[in-house]
Formats: C-alpha cells, structure tokens, sequence
C-alpha cells in the first residue's frame, strides 16, 4: 500500500463500484450504485465506517468505493473530443503523426461544405474518409446511414466494416476531455440499464422530462437526444455535481450513451413547478406562511450559489419545484446558462430580466437578484404574469425609467419593500442574496408577513 494513501474525512460521498455482500455482522452490504457517506475511520485503513441513503450504518472495505467528486473541467469537457472542426487535410496528418494503427479525428470536409472526414491512421499512412450528409443523415459508405457523428464513429469503432481497420483510439482536440470519461472518473456516470424511463412528465426547450425509476427511487428524467445539444449541455451538467443544497433541486447522476443521448437524472418533485403549484391552488388554499416560505426557501438556495459565485440567469416561479413535502427548490440552475448566453436577446425573459443583462449582457449575481424580485412578485400573485396589461415591448422602456409593479393584492408592505430593493436600478446598490435572507427572516420572525 502507498504510504501517501489520503484518509477520507466524515462527510466524504463515495459510490460503491461493486456489490459486497459483507462477511461479518459489522459489514454494510453494497450494491454497485449505492451512494455512501463516510462517518468514520477504523482502525484499519483499508475500511470506512460509511452509511447508505436509507441510514443503514456498518463498514466497508474503502477499495469497493470510489469516492464521489465535483467533475473539473480542466478542459472543455465534450461527447466527441475527437471532432476537430475545420482544420486542413495537413493538419489532420500531422495531429495523427506519429503513425499508430487505429488513432482517428473527424474534421469538417474543406472540399465539401456540410459534409466530414473520418481520418484514420493505418499501417503507417492516413486514410481519408468522406463522410456524406444527405437528407439529414450521415454515411460513408452510402449502405449504412447514421443520425450522427457519435453513432458513426460508435459503429465504426466496433467494427471496420469496410474502412482499414476499426477506429481504436481517438486523437482528442487539444484542450478538450472526453465528458464520458470525467464523469465516471468522478462517480456520476448512471448505467442506462439501471435506469427506468416510465412516463413523460413535461417538455422542455431542449427535450422531454420523464418520470423514472433509478434503482427503486422515483426521478426525473431530463432526456436530451440530440448530439449537438447534449454536448452544449455537458459542461453545465458539470457544474450540477459541484453544487448541494437542500434548496436545489439535487442531480443524481447522468447517462451518456455513445449514440449522442444525454439523460439528466435528478430527484422528482411530486408536486411540479412552483408557478403551477400557485395558480392551481391559489389564494383560498395558501397561506401566508406557506408563500413566506417559499420566498425563503428559493433566496436560501440563491445566497449559496451566490457564495460559489454560480450566476442562475433564468430565475423565475417555472424555474421552480415543488417537493412532496412543500419544500421549493431551484431547478435548471447550470443547465439555462448555456441555452441563454447564445440566445439572442430577443429570446431572454424579458419581464425576469434586468435592464443591464438585457441592455449589455451584463449577468451577475445582482441580476438574479432583479429576477428575484419579479419572483417574490409571481409568489404573492399566486402566480400571475408579470407586468399584466403592460405590452411586452413597452415593459423595458418604462422600467428603464424607473416604473415597478405595484404590490400584489393583499401582500405584505414589508415584503412589497424587498421587491422594490430587487428592482433598484444599479446593479451595485441592489442587495446581496445574504442580505435579502436576512430580511426575509427578520420578516417571519416579527410576523411582519401576517
Ligand atoms: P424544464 O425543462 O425544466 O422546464 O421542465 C419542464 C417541466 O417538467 C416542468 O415545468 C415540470 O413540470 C417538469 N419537471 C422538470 N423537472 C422536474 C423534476 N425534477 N421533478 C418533477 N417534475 C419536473
């Protein structure tokens, strides 16, 4: 054994990597997946006092577990580090240089727009291929037909099938690593089979969310199918396993198969997003406590992405989830912020954004705080679209001017007060999450919200 062996602290999370059945009663059997935090040190460093998700406590043998880490993107993580983009024909033979058999790149044809090149070192040479694209599917050898360049390449790797030799290894791009490989790396990776897709449960922007069963537990299920998306969504992916908190709504872990699908699994809220939670049940069923709460509930989780410096960009009541036991918890944070960076700001929520994010792109913590705002402001309307009987093209230019919203009927002065702090004009003289928390408490302590 090294000597330099690190000892894990209580709180570490580990993943077993294979089933142990325990061979005395001190033993906590494990099951391949099982999620375990470390409690304590044996005298033996080889095992861990661990307890499983259901508080079951015993020992386990620390080389059966693989700790579980927020993945770093040291590079730019992507589903197909071995796509080049549009480099030469040279350059593609000096990057497979020095000649092994089997190391390949896909490259953007230069004498065919819209179409590729597979290159492939074999015996010493580079074979070009020529990849068609033609009515929205990829061939070389116009027999076998693929929706993508990760199928193609996955075909491909399993089999020659008519090229010179199967594709073996790939030569990555300089400053990207394999997304497959850091998130297992770091215990994130689901296997597809353990996981059970049961019913659509919603439709986002980028693909359908579904219900699920991830050995035994019911989840949600974000499936994103398309190659080019999944991989804008990779990186953000990455930032879900380096956030936790009670007020987040809390990855589980991702599935990335070879044919360019991505599933987002992350814990099911039973009672779906905050905004539909409100107009359903509206005024006659909650009560002022429960929208104070809920207020409290969603700044708690922004004052922590604020301490981790994690702008969201997309904060609003649809943004929000619901658990089976009322508690709101912040949804999409990590994945939005891609989508909304190469929106146009034509396509930004206007009504959520701040002046300065919708003028000059300008998104900061401060932002989300004006999104926040407009969130408290959705809440005491048990959730009304903001800014009614204001044309949305009118909506900027009359902010910009200093107009706000009047207080929702029957919402607390003291809680109408922090709106209005939200929705300063000057990003530096807005609040900080921290100080709206303590506002926010100070409001449920006094029963200024009554
Ligand atoms: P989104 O793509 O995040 O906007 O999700 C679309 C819809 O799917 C939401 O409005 C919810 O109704 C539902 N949904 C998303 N995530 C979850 C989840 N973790 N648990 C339950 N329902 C969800």
């Amino acid at each position: 054994m090294s000597g330099l062996q690190t000892i894990w602290p209580p709180g570490t999370e580990c993943v077993a990597r294979y089933n142990f059945a325990g061979t005395t009663e001190q033993d906590l059997p494990l099951c391949k997946g099982d999620v375990l935090t470390i409690i304590g040190v044996t005298k033996d460093p080889n095992w861990y006092k661990a307890k499983n998700s259901v508080g079951q406590e015993g020992t386990i043998p620390a080389n059966y577990v693989q700790k579980r880490e927020g993945v770093k993107s040291g590079g730019k993580l992507s589903l197909m580090p071995w796509f080049h983009g549009k480099i030469t024909r040279d350059q593609a033979e000096r990057l497979l240089y020095p000649p092994e058999t089997g190391l390949f790149l896909v490259r953007e044809s230069t004498n065919y727009p819209g179409d590729y090149t597979l290159c492939v070192s074999c015996d010493g040479k580079v074979e070009h291929y020529r990849i068609i694209y033609l009515n929205g599917k990829l061939s070389i050898d116009e027999e076998e037909y693929f929706e993508n360049l990760m199928q193609l390449v996955e075909h491909y790797t399993k089999d020659a099938d008519g090229l010179c030799t199967r594709l073996i290894k790939p030569k990555l791009m300089e400053g990207t690593v394999a997304a497959q490989d850091e998130f297992s790396k770091s215990g994130w990776a689901i296997s597809r089979k353990e996981l059970k897709l049961i019913q659509s449960i919603g439709k986002g922007e980028f693909g359908d969310v579904m219900v699920g069963d991830y050995r035994g537990t019911k989840v949600a299920v974000k499936c994103i199918k398309h190659d080019a998306t999944a991989n804008a969504f990779i990186a953000e992916a990455s930032v879900m396993t380096r956030l936790r908190h009670n007020n987040l709504v809390q990855l589980l872990g991702v599935v990335m198969e070879e044919t360019g699908s991505l599933f987002i699994v992350t814990e099911y809220m039973a009672k779906g997003s905050l905004v539909d939670y409100l107009r359903s049940r509206g005024r006659s069923v909650i009560g002022g406590d429960c929208l104070l709460k809920f207020s409290l509930d969603v700044c708690e989780a922004m004052e922590y992405l604020e301490d981790n410096n994690f702008v969201h960009r997309d904060l609003a009541a649809r943004n929000v989830l619901v658990s089976e036991d009322n508690i709101a918890k912040v949804s999409d944070f990590g994945l939005t912020k891609e989508a909304s960076s190469t929106q146009d700001t034509a396509k930004l929520p206007v009504k959520w954004t701040s002046p300065e994010a919708l003028r000059e792109k300008k998104f900061s913590t401060k932002s989300d705080v004006w999104s926040y705002g407009i969130l408290l402001w959705e809440i005491y309307s048990f959730g009304r679209v903001p800014y009614p009987r204001i044309p949305l093209k009118d909506v900027v230019p009359r902010v910009e001017k200093g107009y706000k919203m009047d207080a929702p009927d029957g919402c607390p002065p003291a809680v109408y007060e922090i709106m209005k702090l939200c929705w300063t004009l000057d990003p530096v003289a807005r609040p900080s999450f921290r100080v709206l928390r303590e506002k926010m408490e100070h409001i449920r302590t006094s029963e200024l919200h009554l």
